[in-house]
């Protein structure tokens, strides 16, 4: 079905935002925002959580496949869509904290942070399945989030990856991944620059699994999830919680924490400063700026949570 915003009620728009289905042992959960290139609203959150945990009680679901509907896996957090729903309250999975609607400041941007985007992250990392990430087009700032909680990640050759928050003061975005997932000195490098890297670079660096042509993108994910769907249900809930734990004696877990206040430091420092804590940047703005974040097809910008 395709969704015009403003033609359907939003609770359709919400059911749609992300979509489920299942192909032999394989759940597939796809984003489904593709005019704004696949953009996380809450109600995206929400709805992957949902769809995660669905996956993970069906019994007859081995592996779980995370994609992107349309052009983009995804361009990041929502910073400006009409579906921005920032002052909307959900019912909260990840952290046992206060709502963040209705509080002011850091207060807010804290509590409303750590539930939708460290803690929903850190959730999904850890579901007792498999998860393959099949990335195409852009993987920007939020969407870098997304694919690096799966366990694998299969690019298509045109696949581009940046987090590019740096513009807006933000030492990265919120789940702090980048000195495991990339290695130190090309964190630095994403980082200091901006810049966008290729599918190519991502593979040499470990960052992606394997690299295919588009055309090839779903057929190389589903047989990978069907190899990897034979191989018994316990053992690879060991074998993923294996690495996970190494990956946290790695600093992966206390790293992030300790990078989550300087990320509210920052956050906080523009709101002080300046006009939201956003640095006053839209995905527009980031985009002319040489960036490329969420989707914004106009610049309201008030009130701005990143
Ligand atoms: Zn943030």
């Amino acid at each position: 079905m395709t969704v015009q915003p403003g033609t359907v009620p939003a609770e359709v728009l919400e059911e749609e935002v992300v979509r489920y289905a299942t192909r032999g042992q394989t759940a597939v959960i796809t984003l489904n925002r593709p005019r704004y290139r696949n953009a996380q609203n809450s109600a995206v959150t929400y709805a992957l959580d949902a769809a995660f945990l669905r996956a993970v009680s069906d019994d007859e679901v081995a592996v779980i496949v995370l994609a992107g509907e349309g052009e983009h896996f995804c361009a990041g957090h929502d910073i400006g869509t009409p579906g921005r729903d920032i002052d909307k309250s959900f019912d909260r999975k990840a952290v046992i904290w206060w709502d963040h609607v209705n509080k002011e400041g850091a207060d807010s941007r804290y509590a409303r942070e750590m539930e939708v985007y460290l803690g929903m992250c850190r959730r999904w990392r850890e579901l007792p399945k498999p998860t393959i990430a099949m990335v195409q087009g852009a993987c920007i700032a939020g969407g870098l989030m997304l694919a690096w909680v799966c366990d694998l990640i299969i690019a298509s050759d045109d696949a581009f990856f940046a987090d590019p928050v740096v513009r807006m003061g933000i030492p990265g975005v919120e789940y702090f991944a980048h000195p495991w997932v990339l290695g130190p000195r090309f964190a630095k490098e994403m980082l200091f620059t901006g810049d966008r890297f290729t599918a190519a670079r991502a593979y040499e660096l470990g960052m992606v699994s394997r690299v295919v042509p588009r055309a090839e993108l779903a057929a190389t994910a589903f047989a990978l999830a069907d190899k990897i769907a034979a191989m018994p249900r316990f053992g690879l809930a060991l074998a993923k919680r294996a690495v996970n734990q190494c990956e946290d004696q790695m600093g992966l877990r206390n790293g992030m924490d300790s990078v989550f206040g300087l990320h509210h430091v920052a956050h906080a420092h523009n709101a002080e400063t300046g006009a939201d804590s956003l640095a006053g940047m839209d995905a527009r703005s980031m985009k002319a700026a040489g960036g490329s974040g969420g989707s914004s097809p106009r610049a309201s910008m008030k009130k701005a949570s990143g």
